[in-house]
């Protein structure tokens, strides 16, 4: 009878692995013909000053427009992206050089330069040509470096610390910034921040959602601000939703800002009508 039931549970779960394999294997074939197929796009998301209201840059964030599935996030195609790995690399790939586009379209169009901030896989780190692309597309797109930003999180750089830490000098001797992305929620280990050449750390929204309800929250993001400040460090919270926790910002002179509050990501013409209008 245990037995029995035993299997019963294992018939009960394998068709729901399967059934996720599957998905898995699909959004991986589909992602294939992503590109080519124009079903990719950048959406943007305002950085603000608090206080000021000033816009110090842009995250571009990446979308995929499904045929038959309609909008999938980020959270749900880049594992499967990174899993096949040469995907990544080409999805990479395509979002720094569509952020370049980007900035070279609005610099055009006569508006105040922003820095464009984009996020960067540890597939794409681990290729030793990367710094080498990315001085290319700087070339090609007539930008100086100043107007990209590259955002790693903390696991990425801990994961291998000594060859993310040549990529990361590398891109930085060009003059390109590196944010830290979810500050706070990767390994406990602080030691790298005082060999590697970061320019910014943005603090995870895990914390900043809490500031106004948990002290502990509310702690960690002073103390991050204060440590960003004696590193001589950009310092920038993201998921900042509401008034009150921009307060806090203000209060506790964190440089920068983004979240819903401002806006949330949208599409280029969207964002040129509501931030250069
Ligand atoms: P991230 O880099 O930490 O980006 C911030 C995420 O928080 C974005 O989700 C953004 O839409 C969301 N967000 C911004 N403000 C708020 C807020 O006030 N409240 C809440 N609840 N959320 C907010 P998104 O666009 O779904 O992206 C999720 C993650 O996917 C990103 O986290 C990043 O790790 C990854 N990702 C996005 N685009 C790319 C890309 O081009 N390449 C790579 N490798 N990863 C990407
Ligand atoms: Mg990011
Ligand atoms: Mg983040
Ligand atoms: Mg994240």
């Amino acid at each position: 009878q245990a037995k029995a039931r035993g299997r019963g549970c294992i018939q009960f779960f394998a068709p729901e692995m399967n059934r996720r394999a599957a998905e898995r294997h699909e959004l991986e074939s589909d992602l294939r013909t992503a590109i080519a197929q124009d079903q990719l796009s950048l959406y943007f998301q305002p950085q603000i000053a608090p206080g000021t209201e000033q816009m110090i840059g842009a995250e571009a964030l990446l979308r995929w427009h499904h045929p038959q599935k309609g909008l999938i996030l980020p959270a749900r195609f880049i594992p499967v992206a990174e899993d096949s790995g040469h995907l990544m690399v080409s999805i990479g790939n395509w979002v720094i050089e569509k952020a370049c586009a980007q900035a070279r379209a609005w610099l055009d169009a006569g508006y105040p330069p922003v820095r464009i901030s984009v996020n960067v896989s540890i597939v794409q780190l681990r290729n030793k040509d990367f710094s080498i692309y990315v001085e290319n597309l700087l070339q090609r797109y007539r930008l100086t470096p100043d107007l990209l930003q590259l955002e790693l999180t903390e696991s990425i750089i801990m994961s291998d610390i000594a060859g993310a830490a040549e990529q990361v000098r590398k891109i930085k001797d060009m003059g390109i910034h590196i944010a830290i992305d979810d500050f706070g929620t990767g390994y406990s280990s602080l030691s790298y921040l005082k060999d590697l050449p970061v320019h910014e750390l943005k603090i995870d929204k895990s914390f900043v959602h809490n500031i106004l309800t948990d002290v502990n929250s509310a702690a960690i993001v002073k103390a991050i601000i204060r440590m960003a400040q004696g590193l001589g460090l950009r310092v920038i919270a993201e998921g900042v939703e509401n008034q009150e926790a921009m307060d806090f910002l203000i209060q506790n002179e964190c440089e920068g800002a983004q979240g819903y509050f401002f806006g949330k990501p949208i599409t280029p013409s969207a964002f040129e009508a509501q931030f250069f209008g």
